[in-house]
């Protein structure tokens, strides 16, 4: 039976990649929706080849751009606006849905997809940061299931126990080892970081992702994401999960039990393996992904990560553990740092500092609902960008 998918954020480096598993496959996936921000001609080319029912633009003007290539023919319906990228992600017709919008702007139509009982693929890690407790509850009372994407956690996934239920005791788990490439900086000093642009920060070293992840590789902020994410999804607390730099990215991330077993998931470094798992899962496909060659590799390497030149990933850990709103603001503190440094508005190093200035100031609150959590955002963003306006006079919101 054909599997119909709606995915959020098409045009994005997520959102390619699993549309090369959808037509590696036209027998078991069929495109229901499709999704993006701006960019109408890329969208346009996906609707002639995909014949989604729906083709969402996240505002109106690139919605007109996308409807003006179409032919007349064409049966997509072309909207746009959050409203009809909630209505795309619960639709009675959709049984999964790949969520890879980048950032905050996700939060609303993945949660939607959660309540709605789909088969929810999260590659969108911020909205598990955001709102971990409320999304997993969402998974719960939604009956949906919940497909981690980020290749750690679709990792970790494969390497726990299949009937795992939360509980590390109940299963001999002692650790989850978390590797993490230590981006394009691995290895720098502080003093070395003052002054890295843009393109050296997004030329990461193995894999080949949107830019704002890119970022966060390199501050390692996107594996402080990512120890929030894995608390979360796998139900348990920061000092459960050990980072690991280990620059070759062929371990994906590891699971350690008490009778000194460590389960590990290895291949390329391709988001297609994780992608064509979680949309076939417990079923394996072809990803067109090439086996790996271990006499190729010859050699894996581990060290610690560095906390001191790298205290983006500290940040996180606080984050968490402070709980409430505050992994949402460390969330949209790190939107906007990222943002001003890609625009070269502040330097690298400015971006853990800036974060640590919004967290200082937040007043935490529960995260007990969606409005709570939005507000959160709302707020943090605002802080950064005033206290970026103190020493910089044009930065801008990119949400
Ligand atoms: P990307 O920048 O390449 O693509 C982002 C997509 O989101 C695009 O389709 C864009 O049009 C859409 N989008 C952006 N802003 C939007 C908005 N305001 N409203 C609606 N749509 C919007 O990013 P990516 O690298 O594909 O990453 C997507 C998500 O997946 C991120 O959360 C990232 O952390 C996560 N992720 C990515 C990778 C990777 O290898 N690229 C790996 C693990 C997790
Ligand atoms: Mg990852």
């Amino acid at each position: 039976m054909t599997s119909r998918i709606t995915v959020l954020g098409a045009t994005g480096s997520i959102g390619q990649s699993t549309l090369d598993v959808v037509r590696r496959h036209p027998d078991r996936y069929q495109v229901f929706a499709l999704t993006a921000a701006k960019r109408a001609d890329e969208m346009a080319a996906l609707v002639r080849e995909f014949s989604p029912r729906y083709a969402v633009m996240a505002d109106s003007e690139a919605a007109r751009r996308v409807q003006a290539q179409l032919t007349c023919g064409c049966e997509t319906t072309v909207l746009s606006g959050t409203r009809a990228l909630v209505e795309v992600a619960e639709a009675a017709e959709v049984d999964q849905v790949m969520a890879a919008i980048v950032g905050a702007a996700g939060l609303l139509p993945t949660l939607a997809a959660a309540r709605a009982g789909k088969r929810v693929l999260l590659a969108n890690k911020e909205s598990l940061v955001m709102a971990g407790p409320l999304f997993m509850q969402a998974i719960r009372e939604g009956d949906a299931e919940l497909l981690p994407i980020d290749s750690e956690h679709n990792a970790i996934f494969q390497s726990l126990p299949h009937n795992y239920g939360g509980d590390f005791s109940a299963h001999g788990i002692r650790k989850i080892l978390l590797t993490a490439s230590g981006g394009p900086f691995r290895g720098r000093t502080a003093a070395d970081l003052e002054n890295v642009t843009p393109a050296q920060a997004v030329a990461h070293p193995n894999w080949s992702m949107g830019a704002k992840i890119s970022v966060d590789s390199a501050t390692l902020m996107n594996k402080g994401l990512e120890l929030i994410e894995a608390c979360f999804l796998f139900n348990c607390q920061a000092e459960n999960i050990q980072v690991v730099v280990h620059p070759q990215s062929v371990i994906h991330s590891m699971v350690q039990y008490c009778d000194g077993s460590v389960i590990a998931q290895l291949g390329q470094p391709d988001m297609r393996t994780p992608i064509a798992y979680g949309m076939a899962w417990p079923e394996r496909i072809d990803a067109g992904v090439e086996s790996l060659d271990l006499f190729d590799i010859a050699r894996l390497d581990f060290t610690p990560p560095d906390e001191e030149t790298f205290p983006c990933l500290r940040l996180a850990r606080d984050a968490f553990n402070a709980g409430g709103t505050m992994p949402a603001v460390l969330n949209a503190a790190n939107e906007i740092a990222v943002a001003a440094f890609l625009g070269e508005q502040i330097p690298f190093t400015r971006i853990p500092s800036l974060i640590s200035d919004v967290m200082q100031r937040h007043t935490l609150a529960a995260a007990d609902s969606v409005e709570v959590i939005l507000e959160a955002d709302r707020w943090a963003r605002d802080c950064a960008l005033q206290l970026l306006n103190e020493t910089n006079s044009s930065v801008e919101n990119p949400a």
